[in-house]
C-alpha cells in the first residue's frame, strides 16, 4: 500500500499514480479518488518545523505524488505557484483577541482556493507538456472559483479555460477579476440566464462524451485530489506557527466549510500526525455538515443565500472521501450510502461520532455580530466566511489546545457584507481598486448545449 496509488471511494477504478488520478478528477466510476495509504510522519514533525512554506509543501506532499513528477520539478511547480502570493510567508499566522487567524487570502485572487489553483495550474501544465495533448477546462461558476481557476492556468501552455458566469448577477468586483485577465488561452462567457442555467449547460456538454473526447474537455472541480493535497500544507505551517507562539503541544482549528474540501485536508493532515486536537467544523444557516457532524444524520435542505455565498452548498462534493474513512475504507458501505442518499437525500450514520470533530452553524446575525466585535476589539476586519469560523470556534475555546481560524478570503471581496456589519466599506485592497480600471473581455451567450459547444470549437 502506498500513499502514491489512488484508489476510488466507490472500489470500481484500478490502481492510477498520481498524475493520473490529477487527470481524472472524478473517478471513472462515480467515486472520488484517495491515496491507497495515508503516511505517518510524526518522525518527521520535528524537522519540518524550521522549513520555509515552499520547502514544507514538498515535504508534505511529495509521498503523495511518489514518482509521477520528479523531485526537482515538483519543488520548482511548488515554488513558482507560491511565488505569486504577495507575502514571503505566503500564510501568515497573526494572533487576534483569543484565537490565531491563517491568512490564506494572499494569493492572486484574495481567497483561499488560490492556495490550491495556483498549484493545480502548473500540474496541469507539467503534465500536458510532459504527455503531450491539450486540455480544455470548462467551468461554471457564481463568483470565487472561476476567477481561482483562470488565475490558476492563464498564460499556462497546453490549457485553455472557459468559465460561463451568470450575466448580471455575479458581483461587479467578482466578474472583474475575471474579464480583465488578458492572456489568450482565458475565455469568459456571460451567459444570459442563471447560475442553475450555466450548471445546467455544463452537464450538458460534459454528457456528450464525443464532443468530451474529442475537445480533451476537464474540470477544475474540488474534488481534484491535488486540491486536496496542496491544502494539507498549511495544516502543518499553521500548528507549527501557533505551537512557537504559545508553546502549545496540540492546536484546534477552525474551518468555514462548504464542500467539505479544505476541513478534509485537515483530516488528511491529522492522519498524517499533525499537532491538531480538533477540527472545529462551521458552517453558515447551510448547515447540512453541521448537522452531520452532531446528530449523524446527513439530509439534504433548500439552498439559503448568505453573507458568505461561497458556503451556500447543501450537498458537500467531497464528503463521500471522508464518508469512505468514516466507514473503515470500506467501499462496497460508501456505494449503498451514496445510493441511498442519491434516493432519499438522507442517509444516517450510527456509529457514535467521530471524536476529532466539533461542528456548529453561526448565522447571518452571528457573522455581523462578529465582524464588529473583532473591528471594535482588535481593529481587525474579518471577511464574512472567516466571521462563521470565529464565531463558531469561539464556544470551543477554553481548554489548553490554542484555536487557530482559516481566514479564507479577504473581506475587501464582500464589501457589502462588511459595510452592512460596520456601517461602510472599510475594507479595501489595492490589487482590487486597479481592477477598476482594466478593460475587460468577454462574449455574452444563450445558455444553450450547441451555442458553448460551437464556441469552444471557435475558440480553440
Ligand atoms: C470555497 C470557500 C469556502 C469553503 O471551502 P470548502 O472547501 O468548499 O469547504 C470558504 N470560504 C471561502 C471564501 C471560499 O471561497
Amino acid at each position: 500500500m502506498s500513499a502514491s496509488e489512488y484508489v476510488s471511494t466507490r472500489g470500481g477504478v484500478a490502481r492510477v499514480n498520481f498524475a493520473d488520478a490529477v487527470m481524472m478528477g472524478l473517478a471513472d466510476d462515480g467515486g472520488l479518488l484517495l491515496p491507497a495509504a495515508i503516511p505517518d510522519m510524526r518522525a518527521q514533525l520535528a524537522s519540518w518545523r524550521s522549513l520555509s512554506y515552499s520547502d514544507l509543501a514538498y515535504a508534505v506532499m511529495s509521498p503523495f505524488v511518489g514518482d509521477a513528477i520528479p523531485a526537482a520539478a515538483l519543488k520548482d511547480i511548488i515554488c513558482r505557484s507560491y511565488a505569486t502570493f504577495a507575502t514571503p510567508a505566503v500564510v501568515p499566522v497573526r494572533r487576534c483577541g483569543r484565537v490565531h487567524i491563517a491568512e490564506l487570502f494572499h494569493g492572486p485572487t484574495l481567497a483561499f482556493k488560490d492556495v490550491a489553483l495556483q498549484f493545480l495550474g502548473n500540474v496541469f501544465e507539467h503534465l500536458l507538456t510532459q504527455r503531450g495533448g491539450k486540455l480544455n477546462i470548462l467551468g461554471a461558476t457564481s463568483g470565487d472559483t472561476g476567477s481561482a481557476a483562470i488565475h490558476g492556468v492563464r498564460g499556462k501552455a497546453g490549457v485553455d479555460i472557459f468559465i460561463m458566469f451568470p450575466d448580471g448577477r455575479v458581483s461587479p468586483l467578482q466578474e472583474r477579476q475575471m474579464t480583465t485577465v488578458p492572456d489568450a488561452n482565458v475565455h469568459c462567457i456571460a451567459i444570459k440566464g442563471t447560475f442553475d442555467d450555466g450548471q445546467r449547460v455544463l452537464k450538458e456538454v460534459f454528457n456528450d462524451l464525443g464532443f468530451k473526447r474529442d475537445y480533451q474537455l476537464g474540470a477544475v472541480n474540488s474534488v481534484n485530489w491535488a486540491r486536496v493535497l496542496a491544502q494539507v500544507v498549511y495544516y502543518f505551517w499553521s500548528a507549527f506557527r501557533v505551537q512557537e507562539a504559545t508553546g502549545a503541544a496540540t492546536v484546534q482549528v477552525s474551518v468555514p466549510t462548504g464542500n467539505f474540501g479544505d476541513i478534509f485536508a485537515g483530516y488528511i493532515a491529522v492522519r498524517m500526525g499533525a499537532p491538531i486536537r480538533r477540527l472545529v467544523l462551521a458552517t453558515n444557516e447551510n448547515d447540512i455538515l453541521s448537522r452531520f457532524f452532531r446528530s449523524g444524520e446527513y439530509s439534504q435542505g433548500a439552498v439559503c443565500p448568505t453573507l458568505s455565498p461561497s458556503m451556500d452548498i447543501q450537498v458537500a462534493s467531497n464528503f463521500e472521501r471522508y464518508l469512505y474513512y468514516r466507514v473503515g475504507e470500506n467501499s462496497d458501505r460508501v456505494r449503498e450510502l451514496m445510493a441511498a442518499f442519491a434516493r432519499d437525500k438522507k442517509i444516517v450514520i450510527t456509529d457514535g461520532g467521530d471524536s476529532l470533530f466539533a461542528a456548529g452553524r453561526g448565522d447571518t446575525a452571528m457573522t455581523i455580530e462578529t465582524i464588529r466585535r473583532y473591528y471594535a476589539a482588535e481593529k481587525y476586519i474579518l471577511d464574512p466566511h472567516t466571521a462563521v469560523g470565529v464565531a463558531v470556534a469561539e464556544q470551543y475555546l477554553g481548554d489548553d489546545a490554542p484555536m487557530i481560524c482559516l481566514a479564507t478570503a479577504h473581506p475587501a471581496k464582500f464589501s457589502a457584507a462588511i459595510e452592512q456589519a460596520l456601517g461602510s466599506d472599510l475594507a479595501k485592497h489595492p490589487a482590487l481598486e486597479a481592477l477598476k480600471d482594466l478593460p475587460v473581455r468577454r462574449v455574452l451567450l444563450e445558455p444553450d448545449k450547441r451555442v458553448i459547444e460551437d464556441y469552444v470549437k471557435a475558440t480553440v
